[in-house]
């Protein structure tokens, strides 16, 4: 609530104070004050012996002096030499000069007095022109002082004066004067007719009023009319000084009835009068006026009313004018203020209240000073507004700093897992190694030891052998006949099973040092079963065993045909050997999913649960003598192992102790399997 009305008062404040100052830099009244150029001045008027030249280089110092101060200074130093040399002329045009600097000061009141001074020694003097210059003075007092009807009044008689004197220069400045009062009577003023909200905040409609309106309508007129013959007075003259002063009322007509770019037209167009002719006393005024236009509240256009502002400063910097300064100032931090500029705008208030000095005026210091809290307000918000956006790009990076560590973590517990999974592997494989070489150790030792029983084992007969070959010799000395056949069938017998292990040792050996190669073929396994049994057949008979096969369809297998029969006379040979008289041996095979199962199955002596879970380990001694005393290897079975495995099929064994045995192999029925 607060912050709005201070906002309202600043929006009616600064129309008011706008208007005002406007036209009173539009009377070409300007400050500029400094005591050393007051300083220079008067040691140059001291210079001067005689006091007549002295009186007349001051007032040629005045008519180019734009500085108030100097201005009052200076015309009370040569009212008291026009005095002390009883000029009374000079005199009244010193007084004239006092009353115009307190006009421009604001204190009207002591400004009119001296310029009344003024008019009374000019009447004594009975200079016409003098009273009726005066009467303009006062007329623009007057008008400063906000009192129209007197001041019209003043301008109405020094008007009749010049018109009739035909004085053009005269003229133009009573017009411009005129139009002055009007300006204001219109958009200060007049506020019974209801209308001066529109002047306050000028729009696009605005200026409909004075079409609407004939009272409004008139004054328009009266107002348009006072500024062309202004202008047409001072064309006369080529006194385009006059020209832009009456162009720049009629722009400010158009800002202020919020024709926004017939102004901003009408400034440009001053702008090059005063390029071409040189003129630049207005200068910082119309850059002023055109920032003022580009403001929020007309154009919008904060940018542009910058750039301007900055060059009325500059302008009035160069021409040491601290009116135009501080003017120029006071727009910059609404231009800057508009843009949210806050820090700029502060810093450019602070300009304008140490120009205020200038114009002092407590309202005026009170507005300022409100604005100043208002852009140090700004400026929080802006930095609470910046503090808040740190926050977020904290709270933002701490967010992307976690999300970036997790990600890391998440890979570094990837990566240890795929290490892990790695470890895990090699772990394996080390084991797999291990496990490797303890089995190579374990067949190493098994082959030694197995070496070992086999050498016991072929000592055996072949000791036999040479035993029994000596008593062979003493009987043949003997001539025992009898006696040498026995002998002779126990020499047969032992270099049989010589031989028979010697055989079985070598067809191993080769397959153990892979010297043994594979020649699978198709082979019709009916036929070799056959072919087997008749091998066997007298065998069998002898031990009274009924050796047979009930293989009645057509098997075939892919194997190589010798390994096979090594297969298949181990194990007939054995179900003969430990099978008793009477008892029976059958072979069979059925084929199934691409292999071919052949069982052996025999009623013999079966063999032991221990004996049958060591039967084809190496280190293992299995061998027994067959159940008619047959000579064993203990090869036999593991060289069937070897084979079968290595033609791509597998054995096993099932036995009862005083049952039988059955030995079962797979073989595959076709070159596929393999
Ligand atoms: P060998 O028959 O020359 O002794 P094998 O390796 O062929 O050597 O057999 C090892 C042992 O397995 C035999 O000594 C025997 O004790 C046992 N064996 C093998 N086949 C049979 C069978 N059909 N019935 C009973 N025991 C058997």
């Amino acid at each position: 609530m607060a912050r709005k009305a201070i906002k309202t008062f600043n929006k009616k404040f600064r129309s008011h104070f706008f208007a005002l100052m406007s036209f009173f830099m539009a009377c070409n009244y300007a400050f500029s004050q400094t005591d050393y150029k007051l300083d220079s001045l008067n040691s140059v008027i001291n210079s001067i012996p005689d006091k007549q030249i002295r009186i007349d280089k001051i007032f040629e110092i005045l008519d180019k002096n734009l500085d108030v101060a100097i201005s009052l200074a200076l015309g009370e130093r040569v009212y008291a030499l026009a005095d002390s040399v009883n000029n009374q002329k000079a005199q009244a045009m010193a007084l004239e000069r006092i009353g115009m600097a307190y006009n421009s000061y604001g204190d009207h009141l002591k400004a009119s007095e001296k310029l009344n001074d003024a008019m009374a020694m000019y009447q004594s003097l009975q200079d016409q022109d003098g009273v009726h210059k005066v009467k303009r003075s006062l007329g623009e007092t007057y008008r400063a002082a906000r009192n129209y009807d007197v001041a019209m009044d003043y301008l109405n008689q020094s008007l009749e004066y010049f018109l009739v004197k035909k004085d053009s220069v005269m003229l133009s400045r009573i017009y411009n004067r005129m139009g002055a009062v009007l300006f204001e009577e219109i958009f200060l003023e007049r506020e019974g007719l209801g209308v001066k909200k529109e002047f306050q905040t000028p729009h696009a409609e605005t200026h409909l009023i004075f079409e609407k309106d004939p009272q409004w309508k008139l004054l328009r007129d009266s107002l348009m009319n006072f500024m062309d013959l202004a202008k047409e007075m001072a064309l006369k003259k080529e006194r385009f000084d006059l020209v832009i002063s009456t162009e720049i009322l009629h722009a400010a007509f158009f800002t202020y009835s919020g024709q926004f770019d017939q102004s901003v037209e009408k400034f440009e167009e001053i702008l090059n009068v005063i390029e071409l002719y040189d003129l630049k006393e207005d200068l910082p005024l119309v850059l002023y006026n055109l920032s003022r236009l580009h403001l929020p509240e007309h154009l919008n256009q904060p940018e542009i009313a910058e750039m301007y502002a900055k060059q009325a400063i500059e302008e009035s910097k160069k021409m040491n004018i601290k009116a135009y300064e501080y003017m120029g100032n006071n727009i910059l931090h609404q231009a800057q203020a508009a843009q949210g500029n806050f820090e700029l705008a502060y810093k450019s208030l602070l300009e304008v209240i140490e120009n205020l000095k200038v114009f002092t005026s407590d309202e005026l210091e009170i507005k300022l000073r409100t604005q100043e809290y208002e852009y140090q307000l700004g400026q929080n918000e802006v930095d609470l507004r910046n503090r808040r956006n740190q926050l977020w790009i904290v709270w933002i990076s701490t967010f992307l700093i976690i999300l970036s560590f997790s990600f890391f973590i998440y890979l570094l517990n990837r990566r240890n897992k795929k290490n892990k999974l790695l470890l895990q592997e090699l772990n394996q494989k080390n084991e797999m190694i291990l496990k490797q070489n303890q089995e190579l150790e374990q067949i190493n030792a098994e082959k030694d030891k197995f070496f070992s029983i086999i050498a016991h084992d072929l000592r055996g007969p072949y000791a036999n052998v040479i035993g029994i070959s000596k008593i062979l010799n003493e009987e043949v000395k003997k001539k025992n006949y009898a006696e040498i056949e026995k002998i002779a069938t126990l020499i047969e017998k032992s270099s049989q099973k010589a031989l028979e292990l010697l055989s079985n040792l070598m067809q191993w050996s080769l397959s153990q040092t892979k010297r043994l190669n594979l020649n699978p073929e198709i082979i019709q396994l009916n036929d070799l079963v056959s072919q087997n049994l008749e091998l066997f057949r007298e065998m069998a008979q002898q031990k009274e065993i009924n050796l047979n096969s009930d293989m009645v369809e057509v098997i075939q297998v892919f194997a190589d045909r010798e390994m096979l029969n090594t297969v298949f006379r181990n194990l007939i040979s054995n179900a003969l050997k430990f099978t008793r008289t009477d008892g029976r041996i059958l072979i069979s095979a059925t084929a199934r999913n691409g292999d071919v199962i052949v069982m052996v199955k025999d009623t013999g002596i079966g063999i032991d649960s221990k004996t049958l879970k060591e039967i084809f380990q190496l280190d293992r001694k299995t061998g027994r003598p067959g159940t008619a005393g047959e000579p064993s290897s203990g090869l036999g079975l593991i060289l069937c192992k070897e084979f079968v495995e290595l033609m791509g099929g597998k054995i096993w064994l099932e036995s009862q102790v005083e049952k039988g045995t059955i030995i079962y192999f797979t073989i595959p029925s076709s070159p596929l399997r393999i």
